[in-house]
């Protein structure tokens, strides 16, 4: 029997690695919640609507087409049929996309459309409030955390020389995000009543998603 699993927590816990490994060992389907606020954000960007007009971004989002692609490496994230994967994990999409997800009328789109890809079960979904309001109903919660240090580094080591960018920058943004994040009026980041927290600061990957699996199987 198909249960669908939430996963919770502030920026760059890990929740996206773990939900990704925990959907391939249950052969369930991973649904990246992030990248669509992401993907809504990298189309404002290019179109220049900034998040103070709230009812062009409403308008825009509801005529986007998103579709989460499930691949060997990782998810695409596609467009009205076009890859925006490479673009939507950039700096500038990750400074700006906490301001587009305070949008009440962009949140109730989104989480209307993550509803409807959970409605057959079998999914694990990241975000900020799966667990609270997109599927109050999980059958399993878990809140993930890390200390803002361990959730900088991993995403410093993820990001590579590439982009330039410092560890303490990504403290910085990394914060800041938690910030907002925590203290949006509609749905912020909460822990849910009845979720499992997992503070992943000193486990290492497969730790964490032996551990949520071990909780299907109970
Ligand atoms: O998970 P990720 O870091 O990709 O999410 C990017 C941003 O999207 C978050 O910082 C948050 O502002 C927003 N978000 C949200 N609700 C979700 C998922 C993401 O508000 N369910």
């Amino acid at each position: 029997l198909k249960i669908n699993i939430a996963i919770d927590g502030p920026a760059g816990a890990g929740k996206s690695t773990i939900a990704r490994l925990v959907a391939k060992e249950l052969s369930y389907i991973y649904v990246d919640t992030g990248a669509m606020y992401r993907a809504v954000t990298w189309h404002m960007l290019k179109a220049g609507i900034k998040p103070e007009s709230a009812a062009e971004v409403l308008r825009h989002a509801q005529a986007m087409e998103i579709e989460l692609i499930p691949g060997a490496d990782g998810q695409k994230v596609l467009v009205d049929g076009r890859d925006v994967t490479p673009y939507i994990r950039s700096l500038e999409v990750s400074g700006m996309v906490s301001q587009y997800a305070q949008i009440e009328g962009l949140r109730k789109h989104l989480v209307a459309l993550q509803q409807q890809m959970a409605a057959r079960k079998g999914v694990v979904m990241d975000g900020r409030d799966i667990g609270t309001t997109v599927l109050p109903n999980a059958e399993l919660k878990i809140f993930m955390t890390a200390s803002v240090k361990e959730r900088a580094l991993r995403r410093f080591k993820e990001l590579g020389d590439a982009q330039g960018v410092t560890l303490e920058q990504l403290e910085k943004d990394i914060s800041e995000r938690d910030r907002l994040d925590a203290g949006r009026e509609i749905s912020p980041l909460r822990c849910a009543d009845d979720a499992i927290v997992l503070d992943t600061t000193h486990m290492d990957i497969p730790q964490v998603v032996d551990t949520i699996v071990s909780y299907c199987k109970t």
